[in-house]
């Protein structure tokens, strides 16, 4: 018979959402087995949240250029980029990243703690690997994660397919390429593939962009990001093979003959080859065992799951959260459940899209509030050439609590994060109103939205100057 190790914690995929869960199951004393078979280092540093951002700033940064003749600034039309310095700086920029977390994580780890291959079960308390290791632990967490979803009808195609396990790897950038899946990781690298002098075509099945559910807010969007790339929106692409060998993209009565497709057209949880069945869980429709968002905890079972892997909620810090959940319960056994954090997400296009809390497809507008602030007129915005966009917020009609908001606008990514604070606060809009807004600055777009939307909520401040709490 084949010989068990037998430990308190197994914890399936060494990515973030797994070191974190460890980070809870350590401290409290047990013994732990963390299994990966793939690369370490994390989806986040290696091919996700950091690689990307290093892109986006090298692209806006040439494309800042645009703006430098209207400050009286010459000679932008002669900023030259060498696209395989700019790759090669990102990739060092990512090496540190990885290095960064791999000194952090498994360089320390106790001899024996990691095992390097793929995991499945074989019981709820059993896990075999690849390499023929059997693991009986009391509890596992499963953070696999997510893999880019590639339609199986273009795998005849895929030598000519990117995705971002590929794309931070690339020297050259091809001279066209029609993005597939304007979401956040589309519109993220489509832009910059734009700015970094791709020919870029995005396309769609949605018809909207960035995952924006308010109407108004997508309409802004598709407007200003449709000046930069060409948006085909609202039909599925399919593909073929060009005369000339490229590649056909074709969506309703579009086609574009490309060097590339990059495809963006979502993730893929990491369930498939756990062989699930072995525990005999129900799962949804993607495969994903049901669980319990404020426990972590699948069924009843002494197994957990946490990260991308869910297909809930696919951001580093919520799988920071669900880790740390999961690895709390795992340690402890206690099924504690926790609350989560109000909803943030942010696409760091240019102008930045951020949803935040309730989505305005999920609002009741027979009780919900809507305020708006056009970027247009906004000094701050003006004055850095910025001032493109719409700022949406949504309150309760009666309590006037704020709950949602959803924007495309130059420094989303701060206003999004003061928004969610104030949800997960409980604030209504005229406890906002009190707040201090410095002059000038972003937040003033903000606080113009939220004056809009404190006129149409029932219940006011109770002092006679909105802005003021009487002493
Ligand atoms: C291009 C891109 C940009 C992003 N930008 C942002 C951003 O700006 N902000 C943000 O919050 N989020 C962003 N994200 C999302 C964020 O990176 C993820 O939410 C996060 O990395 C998920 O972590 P994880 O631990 O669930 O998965 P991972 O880090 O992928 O870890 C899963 C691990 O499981 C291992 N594994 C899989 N199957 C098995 C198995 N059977 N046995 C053993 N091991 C297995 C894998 O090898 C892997 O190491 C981005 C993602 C991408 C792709």
């Amino acid at each position: 018979m084949q010989e068990e190790r037998q430990v308190d914690v197994a914890i399936i995929g060494c990515g973030s959402a797994g070191l974190y869960t460890l980070s809870k199951v350590r401290p409290a004393g047990k013994s732990v087995v963390m299994i990966d078979g793939g690369e370490l280092g994390t989806t986040c540093a290696r091919v996700g949240c950091m690689p990307s951002k290093g892109v986006i700033q090298v692209a806006e940064d040439v494309h800042r250029r645009e703006v430098y003749s209207r400050f009286g600034l010459e000679g932008g039309e002669q900023l030259a980029l060498d696209v395989e310095d700019a790759m090669e700086y990102v990739r060092d920029l990512r090496d540190n990243f990885v290095d960064r977390v791999l000194s952090n994580s498994s360089d320390n780890f106790p001899e024996g703690m990691l095992i390097d291959s793929y995991a499945h079960f074989v019981e709820p308390n059993v896990l075999e690997t690849a390499d023929g290791q059997r693991i009986r632990a009391e509890r596992i967490v499963i953070a696999t994660g997510s893999r880019p979803l590639i339609p199986a009808a273009w795998a005849e195609f895929r030598d000519d397919i990117i995705t971002t396990d590929e794309f931070f790897e690339l020297e050259q950038l091809p001279g066209s390429a029609a993005i597939i899946g304007m979401g956040v990781i589309g519109l993220e690298i489509g832009q910059s593939m734009k700015r970094l002098g791709v020919q870029v075509t995005g396309i769609d099945l949605a018809e909207t962009i960035g995952g924006l559910s308010d109407p108004e807010v997508a309409k802004h969007a598709i407007e200003i990001i449709g000046k930069e790339i060409p948006l085909w929106l609202g039909a599925p692409a399919e593909l073929s093979r060009a005369e000339d060998g490229r590649i056909k993209v074709t969506a309703g009565e579009h086609s574009v003959v490309v060097d590339k497709v990059f495809a963006s057209l979502g993730r893929v949880p990491n369930v498939d080859k756990l062989n699930l069945e072995a525990i005999g869980v129900a799962c949804d429709a993607r495969g994903v065992p049901l669980h319990n968002p404020n426990t972590m905890q699948i069924g009843d079972l002494p197994i957990y799951i946490a990260g991308d892997v869910t297909a809930e909620r696919p951001l580093l810090h919520e799988a920071g959260d669900e880790g740390r959940i999961a690895g709390f319960n795992a340690a402890t056994g206690s099924n504690m459940a926790f609350k989560r954090k109000t909803p943030l997400s942010i696409v760091f296009s240019d102008p930045n899209i951020v949803h935040v809390g309730a989505s305005f497809a999920s609002l009741d507008p027979d009780t919900t509030a809507v305020g708006a602030m056009m970027m247009a007129p906004v000094g701050r915005a003006l004055i850095m050439a910025k001032n493109r966009g719409i700022i949406r917020v949504y309150a309760d009609k009666a309590s006037g609590k704020l709950l949602g908001g959803e924007m495309i606008c130059a420094k989303g990514e701060n206003l999004g994060h003061l928004l969610a604070w104030c949800i997960q606060m409980d604030l209504t809009v005229g406890q906002l109103l009190q707040m201090p807004f410095y002059h000038p600055v972003m937040e003033e777009a903000l606080q113009a939205a939220l004056n809009d939307l404190y006129g149409k909520v029932e219940k006011k401040n109770d002092s006679p100057i909105t802005e003021l709490q009487p002493l």
